[in-house]
């Protein structure tokens, strides 16, 4: 059956990820409010009775902003791990079902194999998912200050790849923002730059790979004509330009992806 990536968007000021089928779809994050993922998937013409779960990836707010509210409102389980769930239901956003996860323990909800697996980032357990689809694998790592070797072993393998690129650190070094902050976003537990991103591709395409989004780009601090460029550079460097390139921005979703 063919697998189906709609990405509602990514950035600082929200992420959400629809990974689904024609019949059933799993929601990676809920960064933005309940309408405006409502509306954004009625853009794409997805009728959101296909969600069948809500999965946290941690407890930002880019990432919970709708959670509660979107999951009650359908009726489905949010699956999160046990600090990012105590630290959510203390500030009331989790919704009324919670199934809990182990990172590194694999699950499955309607037919999706998830596995959940430990990223680098500056929260209190972030986690970055592959989600098997039956016929193939998506691999989800947005926030992430450092691809670490499992990172890399995880996301290695998969058909397609949604990847963060967060900022040009140069962009951000003479940008406005404090120190203290520059200096979290630069950290091994903070986002990653550009640079990094795309000189992991060498390690995580394999020939399985046919699609790359790259996600969570900052407005300030890049471009997504520069992430583009430089990813499109790459590719061709590699040799791979029979691979899919997606740029996702903030204010939009991007239009289905079929695998
Ligand atoms: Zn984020
Ligand atoms: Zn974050």
């Amino acid at each position: 059956m063919a697998s189906g990536i709609s990405i509602l968007g990514s950035g600082s000021l929200g992420n959400s990820i629809l990974i689904h089928n024609a019949e059933n779809g799993i929601l990676v994050d809920a960064g933005f409010s309940r309408k405006e993922i409502l509306n954004r998937l009625n853009l794409l013409q997805i009728e959101p009775s296909i969600i069948k779960a809500l999965l946290i990836t941690h407890e930002h707010e880019d990432h919970v902003r709708g959670s509660r509210i979107l999951a009650d409102h359908l009726g489905i389980s949010t699956y999160l791990t046990d600090e990012t769930f105590r630290y959510l239901r203390s500030s009331n956003k989790i919704g009324e079902k919670k199934v809990l996860f182990d990172p590194g323990s694999p699950f499955q909800i309607e037919g999706f194999n998830i596995e959940p697996f430990t990223v680098q980032h500056d929260a209190l357990q972030t986690v970055g998912f592959i989600i098997g689809t039956g016929d193939h694998k998506i691999g989800i790592a947005t926030d992430l200050g450092h691809l670490n070797r499992l990172a890399i072993q995880r996301l290695r393998g998969c058909d397609a790849i949604v990847l963060e690129c967060n900022y040009d650190t140069s962009m951000l070094r003479d940008s406005e923002r404090p120190f203290f902050i520059k200096k979290r976003i630069m950290g091994r537990h903070g986002h990653l730059n550009n640079e990094d991103a795309i000189n992991a591709f060498d390690e995580i395409i394999t020939e399985k790979t046919r699609f790359i989004f790259l996600a969570h780009i900052s407005l300030e601090c890049n471009s997504y004509e520069l992430v583009r460029n430089l990813a499109l550079e790459k590719l061709k460097i590699m040799q791979r330009t029979d691979i899919l390139l997606n740029v996702i921005e903030q204010s939009r979703p991007l239009n289905t992806v079929w695998i």
